[in-house]
């Protein structure tokens, strides 16, 4: 049986203090429950302060990109073995903001999931189409694509633990959420290619996500689909209360 994993992706939000105060709150509140993972990503600098406040608790720490490489002269950039130094555990990687506005490609994508088992960092894959695309009946095609790509060259056991976030484009941060049932076909579309990449054991291992407008009012009916294993999630996991409420619907 899969787990639930939620991911709370604060984006370019939130000041040192708010992040600490949003950590402690939520901490001692998770459910203990085996059955759900809970995940913050956030900004970079962050990091290594909710590490440190999340130390025996049930409450994850991601990074929201990374590069590539592990060290040189890439100003700006933040290395995996930099952020598996730190002690943080997941990285998102291929989001479409990062996509859209910082030259993400399907290629990139790949190296990076690739440097991120290098250096035991969980890769949270995200993929997804834009409204074009859905409207020109593109969408099983393109994420096709993007998954295949993503997942070039890893092994079995990789891919097996590797997360996938589908985010269709036009539904993140926008209050359109997809149906639960568009949002569970493209997923289990997207087992279907990994089992064909793989084996049905294998894509039957990994977690996929969904992720556009989630909010405490929708995960549930999200979650009871067949091939939704978690939830990627913005706007609605930026306060402690709903942040919980999306981790309690996963217990
Ligand atoms: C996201 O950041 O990946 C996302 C899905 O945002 P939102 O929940 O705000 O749509």
């Amino acid at each position: 049986m899969r787990k639930k994993v939620i991911a709370g992706n604060w984006k370019m939000n939130k000041l040192a203090n708010d992040a600490n105060q949003f950590v402690d709150e939520v901490k001692s509140k998770l459910p203990q429950s085996e059955k759900v993972e809970a995940i913050v990503c956030a900004p970079f600098p962050f990091l290594a302060q909710l590490v440190e406040k999340t130390k025996d608790t049930k409450l994850k720490v991601a990074a929201q990109t990374m590069h590539y490489e592990e060290s040189g002269a890439y100003t700006g950039e933040v290395s995996p073995e930099m952020l598996a130094d730190l002690g943080v555990t997941y990285v998102v990687l291929g989001h479409s903001e990062r996509r859209e506005y910082y030259n993400e490609t399907d290629e990139t994508v790949n190296k990076k999931v690739h440097a991120a088992f290098k250096h035991q960092l969980t890769p949270i894959v995200c993929v997804g189409e834009t409204l074009e695309q859905r409207e020109a009946n593109e969408t099983m095609d393109h994420v096709e694509m993007q998954v295949t790509k993503a997942l070039e060259g890893l092994s079995e056991e990789q891919v097996a633990n590797t997360i996938v976030a589908y985010e269709p484009i036009w539904a993140i941060g926008t209050g359109k959420t997809a149906t639960s049932e568009q949002a569970n076909e493209v997923c289990t579309h997207i087992r279907e290619v990994i089992a064909k990449l793989t084996s049905k054991e294998t894509a039957d291992k990994v977690i996929i996500q969904y992720g556009g407008s989630v909010k405490p009012a929708n995960v549930e009916e999200l979650l009871a689909q067949s091939d939704i294993d978690g939830a990627l999630v913005g706007g609605a996991s930026l306060e402690p209360d709903s942040f919980l409420q999306l981790v309690e619907a996963g217990a």
